[in-house]
Parts: C-alpha cells; sequence; structure tokens
C-alpha cells in the first residue's frame, strides 16, 4: 500500500482563489450583462519585450542548425546569463555577488519551496502575517507544522503581523527562529523596507545563527531613491542571506518562465554533528540531481533584458504598470478610502471602508462596481480590513474600474 505524505491533508489552500471564482461565477451568472473587471490575480497583462522576442525567435533559428544547436546545458543556467545578471543587478549596487553564486531556474515560486529540501525539519520558521501563501504551504507539505487552527494559523509557525501600525514590516522577533522569509516590495501590502529595517534584520539573524529567505520579485518596481534593491545591499548578508529574483514581473515573464536564487558561498548552516556546512554546496547538488535547467531559448530571452534596448523596454513596462498603480491610488483617495503600497509595488493594499470585513468589501465591489480584488484575510488574519487590487491590467480596465468605483462611492449611484 502506497501511502501519501499526509501533510498535504493539514493544507487550507484551495480556498481563497477557488472562493473568489465561486463568488465571481455566481453573480456572473445572475447578471449576465455585468462587464466583471478581474484585479485580483498577480499575473501580467502586457506583452513580451521586443527585445526578448528578438532574441528567443533567433535563439529558435540557432536550435534548427546542427552547429548551433544545444541539448541539455548546464543546470545552474548558462554563464553569459549568471555573468549579466550579477554584473547588472548585483555588482552594479556594489553587492559582492559573483555570477558562480547565481542559479537559474524557472521560477521563484518553485525555488521558494524547493529550497526546504536543503534545510532541516526541526527549524523555528516565521513568516510575516499576511504573508504570500506560498512559503506557508511548502512548509506544511513538508511537514514542518501542526495542524491549522480556526484562523488558519499552523501551530509551529511564528507569525509577525504586518500592520499600518509598523508600517507593514515586522517587528524583530522575541524568540529565537532559525529561518525568516521577507519579501520586498512586499505581495501583498506593496510595502518596502529602508535600510535600516533590513539591517536589523541581518543583525538578529547574524547574532541567532538565522537565515534570511529574501523574496525580491518585485524589486524592479522600487522606484523611491534610498531603498535597497537586494538584501546585499546589507553589509553581513553574505552570511544570513538567500534572495530570490524572477524575471517574471519585471519582463512579463510570468508565462515564459525564468527566475534566478542567488546562494552566496559565504552562507553556512549547521548540520546534526554540529559541523558548518556551506549551502551553496548543498542547493548546487540539489539541482543537479532535481532539475534539469532552463531552455535555451528561455534564457537568451532573459539575457536580452539586460541590453540596453533590453533595459528600456523593461522600464517601460513596470512604469507601465505603476502607472496603474497611481490611477488606483489616487482615484481610490479621492473618495475617502485609504491605501497603502502601490509607490514601489504593483499591489494596491486598500483600507476596506466603514468597517467592512475583507470579504464584505469583495462582495461589495463585486455587486455595486463589478470589480474583483483579494479580500486580504485570504493572505493571513492580520490581512483581514484589507483588499489587494493589482496594477496588472490593461489602462482602459483600470480606468474603467475606478470610474466605477468613484461613482458608487462618491454616492453618485449606479455603474454602467
Ligand atoms: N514571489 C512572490 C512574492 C510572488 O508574488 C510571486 C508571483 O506572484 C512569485 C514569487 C512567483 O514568481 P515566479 O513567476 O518566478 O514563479
Amino acid at each position: 500500500m502506497a501511502r501519501i505524505n499526509d501533510h498535504f491533508l493539514k493544507l487550507k489552500t484551495g480556498y481563497l482563489f477557488p472562493e473568489i471564482a465561486r463568488r465571481v461565477q455566481a453573480f456572473a451568472t445572475a447578471h449576465p450583462e455585468a462587464q466583471i473587471i478581474k484585479m485580483g490575480i498577480g499575473d501580467v497583462t502586457e506583452p513580451l519585450p521586443e527585445a526578448c522576442r528578438t532574441a528567443m525567435i533567433r535563439a529558435v533559428e540557432e536550435m534548427g542548425e546542427r552547429a548551433t544547436f544545444r541539448g541539455y546545458g548546464p543546470e545552474q543556467g548558462y554563464e553569459w546569463l549568471r555573468q549579466a545578471i550579477a554584473r547588472h543587478d548585483f555588482q552594479a549596487r556594489n553587492c559582492d555577488i559573483d555570477a558562480s553564486e547565481i542559479f537559474v531556474s524557472d521560477g521563484s515560486k518553485c525555488d521558494c519551496g524547493n529550497i526546504l529540501d536543503i534545510l532541516g525539519h526541526d527549524n523555528t520558521i516565521a513568516i510575516t502575517d499576511p504573508v504570500y501563501p506560498v512559503y506557508v504551504d511548502t512548509n506544511v507539505m513538508a511537514g514542518h507544522t501542526g495542524p491549522a487552527n480556526e484562523r488558519g494559523e499552523y501551530e509551529g509557525l511564528v507569525y509577525l503581523p504586518i500592520t499600518a501600525e509598523n508600517h507593514f514590516t515586522a517587528s524583530l522577533p522575541s524568540q529565537k527562529v532559525d529561518v525568516i522569509y521577507l519579501c520586498f516590495p512586499n505581495n501583498p501590502t506593496g510595502a518596502v523596507a529602508t535600510r535600516e529595517h533590513l539591517q536589523n534584520w541581518v543583525d538578529y539573524a547574524r547574532a541567532h545563527g538565522s537565515l534570511i529567505l529574501f523574496d525580491a520579485a518585485y524589486e524592479a518596481y522600487i522606484t523611491e531613491p534610498g531603498i535597497p534593491h537586494s538584501i546585499y545591499e546589507i553589509p553581513g548578508a553574505r552570511e544570513c542571506a538567500i534572495e530570490f529574483r524572477s524575471f517574471s514581473k519585471t519582463a512579463g515573464f510570468t508565462g515564459t518562465r525564468c527566475a534566478f536564487t542567488v546562494v552566496p558561498k559565504s552562507l553556512r548552516g549547521q548540520a546534526a554533528d554540529g559541523s558548518w556546512v556551506d549551502l551553496w554546496s548543498l542547493w548546487y547538488r540539489r539541482q543537479s540531481t532535481k532539475f534539469n535547467g532552463v531552455s535555451y531559448i528561455v534564457q537568451r530571452g532573459a539575457e536580452a533584458v539586460y541590453s540596453e534596448a533590453g533595459q528600456a523596454q523593461v522600464r517601460g513596462l513596470v512604469q507601465f504598470y505603476l502607472e496603474n498603480a497611481r490611477i488606483i491610488r489616487e482615484q481610490l483617495a479621492e473618495v475617502g478610502i485609504q491605501v497603502y503600497g502601490g509607490v514601489n509595488a504593483p499591489y494596491v493594499w486598500v483600507k476596506t471602508p466603514d468597517g467592512l470585513s475583507s470579504w464584505e468589501f469583495f462582495d461589495k465591489l463585486l455587486h455595486t462596481c463589478h470589480v474583483v480584488g483579494t479580500p486580504g484575510s485570504g493572505f493571513g488574519s492580520a490581512g483581514e480590513g484589507y483588499l489587494r487590487l493589482s496594477a496588472f491590467n490593461s489602462r482602459a480596465n483600470v480606468e474603467e474600474a475606478m470610474r466605477r468605483i468613484g461613482s458608487v462611492f462618491a454616492g453618485a449611484g449606479a455603474v454602467g
């Protein structure tokens, strides 16, 4: 009899997005004439930059010639892509990161989950609340938690609330934790961390021998000067942090799939016998055993992000979404709704008006404005009383959604 991994049975997932879909479907069936605008999903809408497309077409042509055909590539990613990443994303910001410390992958989501392969099962794990659900669920699957309580919180995890009061940046835990997930710019709140905040975390991690898992999937959206783009801008981070990056939201690669993880060679963890082991070697071993690399064609597309044309096009994409975010922020503020984020991130974190719960506000937006958001409570219990709006949409949809919200919440009446 094949036994299953019983830890999967503890998972609470399958609740948030299916429940949103169920409510939207029920409304659409009852109101077939409604033009519903979906602002809940964190997926990009605009096409791939031309520089990336051109590079990929050229790579496809190369694959059609015996002389330039490529089979399996290096599991860690091609050297030319890793060099471009190291130079542009790290060395240009004075981060001491070498190309050999970069591991190209098919997504940050996978890397965030897979990293648990090289960590032990007895670590105390801290996450923020609200949080990108992948950090939680992958730990549940790996058996690092007990069951969830009625608030959806798993026994054994340390939850660090992020709220308006602490500017959506968690306070250091009062107890010792071994692994800490940080995500800046933050999904779902759109918050960023100052240099001082990150320095506090690095100091904490080094004092306690903890590991920071730093998710910078939205780094390209940082617009304000002085905000760190990488954890490695913080002195000491090479000794305590792994960083996850992605081309998904930077260059529209959500369907193309390319990302990378940085594991400094100076990063160490402790084995059961008390000896210190470098994590780079473990991750290298893990990747070369369980992963066979990203397609040559896609890596050429990712490399083109760093060309002069690619950089300009990617900046254009990011600015397009940030302009959407500005329209959302300003329109909501105009009708007296409190908003956070959306300045250095493609997400606007909306305080529900009139004391509505997250789901009540979700229903109100759906029924009166025909607009779909994501209830904040779905990202964790401290997200109750908030709703996430995504700026990943066409300009026409964003403007129409804001026109409707403006008319309803300013008391002007029905939606057109
Ligand atoms: N990290 C965060 C915080 C995200 O919001 C997402 C996607 O929404 C990812 C990682 C996943 O990125 P990828 O498309 O590279 O798997």
